[in-house]
C-alpha cells in the first residue's frame, strides 16, 4: 500500500479502534528519544566494542572478559538509569487504558515501559532487564544497585554471596539462551494478535524478529515504524518511517478525534438506547 504519512497515521488510528488485541513489539528505537541511544546506528554501541568479545561463553570463562563486560555494562545502566520514558512510551501506557493492548513484547532491557507505567504482568522482555542481576551458577537474583555498588567500589566481576558463581546483570549476551517462558508466551501472543505494530527496531536480532511473522501468520495486520528499512517492510501492510514518538503521539490524538467523532460500539448502544429510550 503506498499511502502518504497522514493517511497512514489515520489508517492505523482507524485500525486501533477496529482491532481488540494489540500485540506492540519495541526495540531499542523506541528508546533513543529517551536518549538511549541504539546499538546498531551509527556511533552506537558496537562502534566502539567487539560484539564477539562479550559472547556468553567468554563471559563464563574468563574473569578479564567479565570484568569488562561489566564496565560496559555500568556505562549502559547509568545512561539507562537518568533516562525517562518518551511519547512513544507514554502512548502504549494510553492503549493499555483503552483496554486496547494485550501487551508490549520488547527487546529492550530499559525497564522504560514500566517506568511510563504499564503493569509488570503486560510487558514480556525477550532480553532480560538491566535493572536486575543473576548468579549463572545458582540462579539467586539480586537488585542491580546493590551490586553496581560493589562494582563501584573495586569489584570488577562481583560473584555470588550464597555460591560464588559468577554475577551478571540480568539481560541476555550474544550466545546466551533467550528466557523460555518469555519467548514461548511472546509467540503465543504474537500469533494471537490481531494487530501487531512494531516500534523501533531493525528486526534482525533473533529470534526475536520472528514475532511479526508469527503474528503475520496468525492473521494479523503488521504495521512498521522504524526510522530505517527492515527485512520485513513487504510484509508489513503500513509502513512509516518517522521517529517513535512523534508517530506514536500523532496516532493518539487522530484515536482521540476517531473516538469523539464514532464512539466505540458500547458506548454508541448506550447513547442509541438513551435516545430511543
Ligand atoms: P537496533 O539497534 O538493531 O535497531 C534499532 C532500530 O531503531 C534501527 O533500525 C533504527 O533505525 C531505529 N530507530 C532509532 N531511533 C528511532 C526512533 N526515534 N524512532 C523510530 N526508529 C528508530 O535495535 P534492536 O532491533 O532493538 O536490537 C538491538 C538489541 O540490543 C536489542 O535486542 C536490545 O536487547 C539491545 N538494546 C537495548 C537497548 C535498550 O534497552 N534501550 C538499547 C540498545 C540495544
Amino acid at each position: 500500500m503506498n499511502f502518504e504519512y497522514e493517511e497512514k497515521i489515520e489508517l492505523v488510528s482507524r485500525w486501533i479502534s477496529d482491532h481488540e488485541k494489540i500485540v506492540i513489539f519495541t526495540g531499542a528505537g523506541v528508546s533513543t528519544e529517551s536518549d538511549i541511544p541504539d546499538f546498531r546506528s551509527s556511533g552506537g554501541i558496537w562502534e566502539r566494542f567487539d560484539p564477539n568479545e562479550f559472547l556468553f561463553d567468554n563471559f563464563l570463562a574468563s574473569q578479564k572478559v567479565r570484568a569488562k563486560y561489566w564496565k560496559l555494562h555500568t556505562e549502559i545502566y547509568y545512561t539507562i538509569l537518568k533516562a525517562r520514558p518518551n511519547l512513544a512510551h507514554l502512548a502504549c501506557v494510553e492503549l493499555e487504558r483503552m483496554g486496547k493492548l494485550d501487551c508490549v513484547i520488547t527487546q529492550n532491557i530499559d525497564n522504560l515501559h514500566q517506568k511510563a507505567g504499564l503493569p509488570e504482568e503486560k510487558v514480556i522482555e525477550l532480553h532480560g532487564n538491566a535493572m536486575r542481576v543473576t548468579c549463572l551458577t545458582c540462579g539467586k537474583e539480586y537488585d542491580r544497585k546493590a551490586i553496581q555498588d560493589r562494582v563501584e567500589k573495586g569489584d570488577e566481576a562481583p560473584a555470588c554471596d550464597s555460591c560464588e558463581g559468577p554475577l551478571k546483570p540480568a539481560t541476555i549476551a550474544f550466545g546466551q539462551p533467550m528466557p523460555f517462558k518469555e519467548t514461548r508466551e511472546a509467540e503465543n501472543r504474537s500469533r494471537e494478535a490481531d494487530l501487531f505494530l512494531v516500534i523501533g527496531s531493525s528486526l534482525v536480532v533473533y529470534p526475536a524478529a520472528y514475532m511479526p511473522l508469527y503474528a503475520r501468520e496468525g492473521g494479523a495486520k503488521i504495521v512498521i515504524i522504524n526510522l530505517s528499512t527492515t527485512p520485513y517492510d513487504h510484509q508489513a501492510d503500513v509502513f512509516i518511517r518517522e521517529k517513535a514518538g512523534v508517530v506514536m503521539d500523532k496516532i493518539i490524538k487522530a484515536l482521540a478525534v476517531n473516538n469523539l467523532n464514532s464512539p466505540p460500539k458500547k458506548i454508541k448502544n448506550l447513547v442509541d438506547s438513551v435516545k430511543t429510550g
